[in-house]
């Protein structure tokens, strides 16, 4: 992007509990940038209004749940990894016209790369969830040469119809176990553990030296990640991932990098 954009937006239902906010606001003030990163909680029934004035407004921002999908479906260019991943989490105008990226993937490999310690080579992943957040994963993990996915979620037929899009890299499966059987990577997908201390897998069926990583994010870390840990498992919850998809997105809007301690330090 080169002119400003007019507004910075997240847009979502809901969104008034995001995390967002506080850290682009942070890089902003940290760069130097007079906007305010603000939530616009809109239905899905008005998104098409909201699009108009946005675009109106040469408005850029991120996109959550549950629009991810569908910005995508109205972006006039995407980038080729938001074409990938089939969704689309930052967006921008250029002369009025709509454009989407996908950082969440950049996220993911981030965080990946620093659970395996670097070597994503050969990584046998467990993927639990069959949603936009799994697409995200996929799309980092065929990147890595040799590494291979089991996907588990619990309606079958998503799991199938994701499988097949990353095909052969995933191999969709009925039980957890046969998911986790040989993983050194085991990822949460979905929300289970965001709002309790649910756990999306228990960890005495985690394969040993299996590092963890949790796409849920909570103030203290998740339940799960933490108990994780204290079993001797390498274990990263989603707050990583947001920073850093959070960073990339304002690479998108500004053309630079953000001042990622001040985004960091804005969360603790
Ligand atoms: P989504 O598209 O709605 O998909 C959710 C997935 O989780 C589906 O496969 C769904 O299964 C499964 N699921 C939902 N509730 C479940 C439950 N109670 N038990 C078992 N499976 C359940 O959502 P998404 O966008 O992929 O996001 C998934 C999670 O990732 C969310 O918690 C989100 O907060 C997190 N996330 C984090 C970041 C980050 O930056 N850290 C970024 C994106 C997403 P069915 O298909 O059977 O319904």
């Amino acid at each position: 992007m080169t002119a400003l954009p007019g507004r910075l937006v997240l847009l979502g239902h809901p969104v008034a509990h995001s995390a967002s906010p506080r850290f682009q606001n942070a890089a902003l003030k940290a760069a130097g940038i007079p906007l305010t990163y603000e939530t616009l909680d809109v239905l899905p029934e008005r998104l098409d209004d909201t699009l108009r004035e946005l675009a109106a407004q040469n408005a850029a921002g991120n996109v959550t749940i549950p629009h991810k999908e569908s910005l995508y479906a109205r972006c006039v260019s995407r980038t080729a990894v938001a074409e990938r991943a089939g969704a689309v989490n930052v967006f921008w105008h250029v002369d009025g016209s709509l454009h989407g990226d996908n950082s969440d993937v950049a996220g993911v490999e981030v965080m990946s790369k620093a659970l395996l310690q670097g070597n994503c080579a050969g990584a046998r992943v467990a993927l639990l969830g069959a949603g936009g957040a799994a697409a995200a994963v996929l799309c980092a993990v065929e990147r890595w040469q040799g590494a291979r996915a089991t996907l588990y979620n619990r309606h079958m037929p998503r799991a199938e119809q994701l499988a097949a899009r990353f095909a052969p890299l995933v191999t969709p499966v009925s039980s957890l176990a046969e998911a986790l059987e040989g993983a050194t990577l085991v990822v949460n997908a979905t929300p289970i553990g965001m709002r309790d201390n649910a756990f999306p897998v228990p960890i005495d069926a985690l394969p040993s030296g299996a590092a963890v990583f949790d796409l849920v994010y909570r103030p203290e870390e998740t339940a799960w990640v933490r108990a994780a840990r204290e079993t001797g498992h390498r274990a990263a919850d989603g707050e990583g991932m947001l920073l850093e998809q959070g960073a990339r997105a304002f690479e998108r809007w500004f053309g630079r990098e953000p001042d990622r301690g001040a985004m960091w330090r804005a969360m603790h």
